[in-house]
């Protein structure tokens, strides 16, 4: 059985931002995974290949024991070389705090990116955010974490932009303004995972029409023609149907929310595999819900998915999958489906 090599923790819903569209602040319980679950869930025979891991919320920096979660992830990991840790630079002070206390466990052989939110420029952004003052704090929180890397500090910084209708007017003027800072940027049209998005109403708040995502397809073909990424999804918009695979469907992804419920993505009410609070992990990953869930997660989830989280890496395979399945006979492609050789299902 496939085993995730991604791990995604989103380890508080406690958030000082209050974003327009997301729920998840609205949602925050107080209730978060421990250190001693994560122990035990690290230690799950089915996490023993993750080799990248990260950090979400919320906003992970509040959590206290952050640095503890990567000591452990750290020592029960041994092929872990990627760590990422997802925020929103609205705290510049405790942000650079904690990347200093990843950097200081991380170990050599991990490399850490710290991605931040940036959603428009001055008042664009603190609309977005929901807080005034937002974007003042978090150009302070790039420039603190410029700093440390000139200082020597191995780390990478980029920032990602979610274009939803209060910013979709701005996006040219977002990348040309990131280009002079010099400060690398990616922009995703912002999707509606349900672990994230759950109050009714709010999808209206951020949901582009026809016009505005026909004006994010051209600016996504016009600046990068070459960037796979950005031709995902161009083509995304133009087809409302997902043309890439996914490691989530793949069950190489995974996600573990505060609350302790596990899914391969954020698609909880469809996806949602069990939690951690009721079974070990190695069940769950191995039980009858996840062998339906993923039975169908094709069909049920990923066909219309705009989500660029987990792309699958193009691989030589898919692009001799159409000649193979157009030349080779029936008996053969199913013989080569049993090497799991990822060959397309064989015309009957
Ligand atoms: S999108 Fe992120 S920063 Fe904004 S409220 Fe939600 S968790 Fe907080
Ligand atoms: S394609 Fe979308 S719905 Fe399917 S697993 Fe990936 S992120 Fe989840």
């Amino acid at each position: 059985m496939q085993r995730p090599s991604r791990l995604t923790l989103a380890v508080t819903s406690a958030c000082n931002c209050r974003c327009r569209m997301c729920s998840i602040w609205e949602q925050n319980s107080g209730t978060v995974v421990t250190l001693d679950q994560y122990r035990t869930i690290f230690s799950s025979r089915s996490l023993a290949g993750v080799t990248n891991l990260s950090l979400t919320g919320g906003e992970p920096t509040l959590r206290k024991d952050l640095q503890d979660i990567v000591v452990i992830a750290m020592d029960s990991f041994p092929r872990l070389t990627q760590l990422s840790l997802n925020s929103n630079g609205f705290a510049p002070a405790l942000l650079e705090k904690q990347v200093q206390k990843i950097l200081s466990v991380q170990g050599s052989k991990c490399q850490l990116s710290v991605g931040l939110s940036f959603d428009g420029i001055d008042k664009v952004h603190d609309k977005v955010r929901g807080v005034q003052g937002a974007f003042s704090r978090l150009s302070d929180s790039i420039s603190r974490l410029e700093s440390l890397r000139k200082s020597g500090s191995l780390f990478g910084l980029s920032l990602r932009c979610t274009i939803t209708t209060d910013n979709v007017h701005q996006i040219r003027d977002i990348y040309s303004y990131c280009c002079r800072k010099r400060w690398p940027i990616i922009f995703a049209v912002a999707s509606a995972p349900d672990a994230y998005i759950s109050a009714e109403g709010k999808r209206d708040l951020f949901a582009l029409d026809e016009e505005k995502l026909e004006s994010c397809r051209v600016f996504f073909l016009e600046m990068a023609p070459n960037n796979a990424y950005y031709s995902r999804a161009a083509d995304y918009i133009k087809n409302r149907r997902r043309t890439f695979g996914c490691i989530g469907a793949e069950r190489r992804a995974v996600l573990i929310l505060p609350d302790g419920d596990v899914m391969p993505c954020g698609e909880r009410s469809r996806l949602l595999l069990g939690n951690i609070n009721d079974q070990p992990f190695d069940e769950i990953w191995t039980g009858e819900q996840a062998r339906k869930v993923f039975s169908t997660i094709r069909q049920d989830a990923c066909v219309a998915c705009p989500s660029q989280c987990y792309p699958t890496e193009k691989r030589l395979s898919d692009d001799i999958k159409p000649l193979l399945k157009a030349i080779l006979p029936a008996p053969v492609i199913k013989s080569l489906q049993r090497l799991k050789l990822n060959i397309p299902t064989a015309k009957r």
